[in-house]
C-alpha cells in the first residue's frame, strides 16, 4: 500500500511516523513545499524572543533523519499542484527547477495546514510587514532585530499576536498591538480579556483596541501605519497576525466536499468525501465538542491527533477523532490565559440566555494555599447549563496553575462531567500546589450554590446596567483607601447582622468585597434576613477594577486579596 501525504509538519509528520510504526511494508511519501518538514512552528515566537536560543532546536526531524529512522521518502521543496482523483495521482512541482511529475497513491492524506490572512490593505506588501508562520519568516524577523529594530507593531491580538508581542518586548523593542475587535484573545469573554489588557498596559505595551490599519507606508527607515481612527504609528517591523485561512485550494479544485466553515469536510475517521483521501489538521473541518456543529480550530493538538487517527484507519485500525473542544493556552508576560469549550459570546450568538439556558460562575481564587508564600489570585469563569449537567466551557486568567485547572475542567467536560462532579474531584494537595479545596472544586461549589438559589452573582457590568441598584461594600474601613466605588454603602461584614435594617430592601443590592468571599457571606446573611434582591459582585473589587480597566481611576491595582478573604471559605 502506498500512502502519499501532502504537508510534512504537524499532522502530516505525525501521520507518516504512526503509519510506519503500524506497517513496516507500507510505502510512505511526504511531499512538503517548504524548506523544512516537521519543525516546531509553535516555538517560533520564543525563538524570536531569544528564549529558544538555538534555531536547530526547532527542527524536529530533518528529511534525512525521517528517511533513516522511519524509512519515509520525504521530499521538501516539492509542491503538490493538483490531485487527480480518477487516476489516483498527484501532480508535483519541484520548486528547485519548476519541473512537474505525477506521483501515484493508494491512499492520500492532505495536511496542508493554513496560511496567514493578508487583507488587501494599501502598502501591505512592504518588506517590513511580516507574518510568523515558517522558519524563514522567523529568520526574516530576527534579521530586523539584529539590524537594531526598536519599534514593533503587532496587528492582531490573537494568541500568536500576543506571543509575538511578548517576545518582541523581551527582545528589547517597544511594542504596540493594533486589534480591530474590542479585545485581545477572542476565545475569552471581554471581561476576562480586560485582565490581559490591564497587564499588557502595565508592561508598557501600547494597545490600540477597536482600530484597524487603514494603510502601511514605507518611509526611509521605518514603516508608518495609519489606523482607522486616523492615528499614525511608526514601526521598524510589523507582524501581521490577523487569523488564518485553510489551505483548501487543492481539495476544492479536486472536487472534494468543502464544509460550511471553508475546511475540507471529513467524517469522524478523518476521511473526506473521497474514500481514498483523508484530511487532517488546520485544513480539515471537524465537529465542535460542545454543540456538535462544524468547527475549524487551527491548533497543534488536534492536528497531531488527527494525523494519528488517519494513519490508524489507513492501516486498517478503525479509529475516530471525536470532536474538538478548542482547549488553548497562552502566556502573556506574567499572566497565563486559557480556555476550553464555548465562551459566553458563543452561547449568546446561539440564542442561549443566561438564567434560562445557562449560568455563569466567576470566582477569584489563589492557585495554592493563601498562607504559603507567593499566592497570587487567578480568575476562573465557568459556563454551565441550568440543570448543572452540562459544562459549556471555562476560561481562566492567572499567574500560576492555570494550565492544571483548565485541563482538569476540559477533561471533565470530555468525560461528560456535571458541575456537581467538579465539586467532588479529588486533587493532590499540599500548600505549595493547591488548597484543600482546589479552585476547580470551588467552581463546582459555587455553581451548585447558584443552581440551588443560595447565591446570585451579577454581571461584571451590572453596576452600570442596573439603574435601581445599591452597591453594598462589606470590606473593612482600611481597605477603602485602596479603592471604593462612589455612592457605595459601606457596612463591614462583621457589622452587617446588626446594621442590615439600614439597607433599602426595595433596591437590587449588589455586594462587593475584595475578591467575592465576604460578599457571598454577606449575601447569605441578607437573604436569610428577608432581602430578596441581592447579588454578589463576582471576583470583588479586584475583578471590578480589572474589568473596568481604562474606565476607573488609574491607581495601581493590588493583586492580592485581603487577609480576611483568605480565611473565609467560599462555600
Ligand atoms: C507561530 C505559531 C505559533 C503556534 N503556537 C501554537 C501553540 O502554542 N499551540 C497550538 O496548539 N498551536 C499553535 N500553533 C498552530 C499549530 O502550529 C497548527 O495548528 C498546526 O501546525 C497545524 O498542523 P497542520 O499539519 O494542519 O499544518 P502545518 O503544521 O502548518 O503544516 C502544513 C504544511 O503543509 C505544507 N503545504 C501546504 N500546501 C502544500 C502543497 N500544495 N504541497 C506541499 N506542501 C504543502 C506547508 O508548507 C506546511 O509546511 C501555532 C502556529 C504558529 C504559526
Amino acid at each position: 500500500m502506498k500512502t502519499v501525504i501532502i504537508g510534512g509538519v504537524a499532522g502530516g509528520a505525525t501521520c507518516a511516523a504512526r503509519l510506519r510504526r503500524l506497517d513496516e511494508n507500507a510505502q510512505i511519501v511526504v511531499l512538503e513545499r517548504g524548506n523544512y518538514n516537521s519543525f516546531a512552528n509553535c516555538g517560533l515566537p520564543y525563538y524570536i524572543g531569544g528564549i529558544i536560543e538555538d534555531r536547530d532546536d526547532l527542527l524536529l526531524q530533518a528529511p534525512e533523519e525521517m528517511s533513516r529512522k522511519f524509512n519515509i521518502d520525504v521530499r521538501i521543496r516539492h509542491e503538490v499542484v493538483a490531485i487527480n482523483r480518477e487516476k489516483k495521482t498527484v501532480t508535483v512541482r519541484r520548486l528547485e527547477n519548476g519541473e512537474q511529475y505525477e506521483e501515484s497513491y493508494d491512499k492520500l492524506v492532505i495536511s496542508t495546514g493554513s496560511s496567514p490572512i493578508r487583507p488587501p490593505i494599501p502598502g501591505i506588501d512592504s518588506p517590513r510587514v511580516c507574518t510568523l508562520t515558517t522558519l524563514p519568516d522567523a529568520d526574516a524577523i530576527k534579521t530586523f532585530l539584529q539590524n537594531n529594530a526598536r519599534r514593533a507593531v503587532v496587528v492582531g491580538g490573537g494568541f500568536i499576536g500576543l506571543e509575538a508581542a511578548e517576545n518582541l518586548h523581551r527582545a528589547g523593542l517597544e511594542v504596540s498591538i493594533v486589534e480591530l475587535g474590542n479585545q485581545v484573545m477572542p476565545p475569552l469573554d471581554f471581561e476576562m480579556a480586560q485582565l490581559l489588557h490591564q497587564h499588557l498596559a502595565s508592561k508598557g505595551v501600547d494597545l490600540h483596541l477597536g482600530e484597524g490599519v487603514a494603510e502601511f507606508s514605507d518611509r526611509d527607515r521605518f514603516a508608518e501605519l495609519r489606523l482607522s481612527s486616523g492615528r499614525m504609528i511608526e514601526a521598524d517591523i510589523v507582524i501581521l497576525s490577523v487569523g488564518v485561512r485553510p489551505n483548501n485550494k487543492l481539495a476544492r479544485a479536486a472536487g472534494l466536499k468543502i464544509g460550511e466553515r471553508g475546511g475540507i469536510a471529513v467524517d469522524e475517521n478523518m476521511l473526506t468525501s473521497d474514500p481514498d483521501i483523508y484530511a487532517v489538521g488546520d485544513v480539515a473541518e471537524v465537529r465542535d465538542f460542545v454543540f456538535d456543529d462544524p468547527a475549524m480550530v487551527p491548533l497543534a493538538g488536534p492536528a497531531n491527533k488527527q494525523g494519528r487517527v488517519a494513519a490508524n484507519n489507513i492501516a486498517g485500525i478503525k479509529d475516530s477523532f471525536g470532536a474538538v473542544q478548542g482547549s488553548a493556552i497562552v502566556r502573556v508576560f506574567d499572566l497565563t490565559a486559557a480556555v476550553t469549550g464555548a465562551n459566553e459570546k458563543q452561547l449568546a450568538r446561539r440564542g442561549l440566555v443566561r438564567g434560562r439556558d445557562y449560568e455563569v460562575a466567576i470566582i477569584t481564587q489563589n492557585p495554592h494555599a493563601g498562607y504559603y508564600p507567593g499566592a497570587r489570585p487567578m480568575t476562573l469563569k465557568l459556563l454551565f447549563s441550568t440543570n448543572g449537567k452540562k459544562i459549556f466551557g471555562a476560561q481562566i486568567v492567572g499567574r500560576e496553575g492555570v494550565d492544571k485547572r483548565i485541563d482538569t475542567i476540559g477533561t471533565a467536560m470530555r468525560l461528560g462531567a456535571s458541575v456537581f462532579d467538579l465539586a467532588k474531584l479529588e486533587f493532590a494537595y499540599s500548600p505549595p500546589y493547591s488548597s484543600a479545596k482546589d479552585p476547580v472544586n470551588m467552581l463546582g461549589f459555587v455553581a451548585g450554590n447558584i443552581l440551588s438559589g443560595k447565591v446570585r452573582f451579577c454581571d461584571w457590568d451590572a453596576i452600570e446596567k442596573i439603574s435601581d441598584s445599591l452597591v453594598l461594600n462589606v470590606r473593612e474601613e482600611g481597605e477603602l483607601r485602596a479603592f471604593s466605588l462612589p455612592g457605595a454603602v459601606h457596612i463591614p461584614l462583621g457589622e452587617l447582622r446588626r446594621r442590615a435594617d439600614e439597607l433599602d430592601n426595595s433596591k437590587h443590592i449588589i455586594i462587593m468585597c475584595a475578591i467575592g468571599v465576604r460578599a457571598y457571606n454577606a449575601a447569605r446573611i441578607l437573604m436569610q434576613c428577608g432581602f430578596e434582591n441581592v447579588s454578589v459582585y463576582p471576583g470583588g473589587a479586584l475583578f471590578y477594577r480589572l474589568t473596568h480597566y481604562g474606565k476607573t481611576e488609574s491607581r495601581p491595582i493590588h493583586p492580592g486579596p485581603a487577609a480576611e478573604d483568605k480565611q473565609i471559605p467560599l462555600t
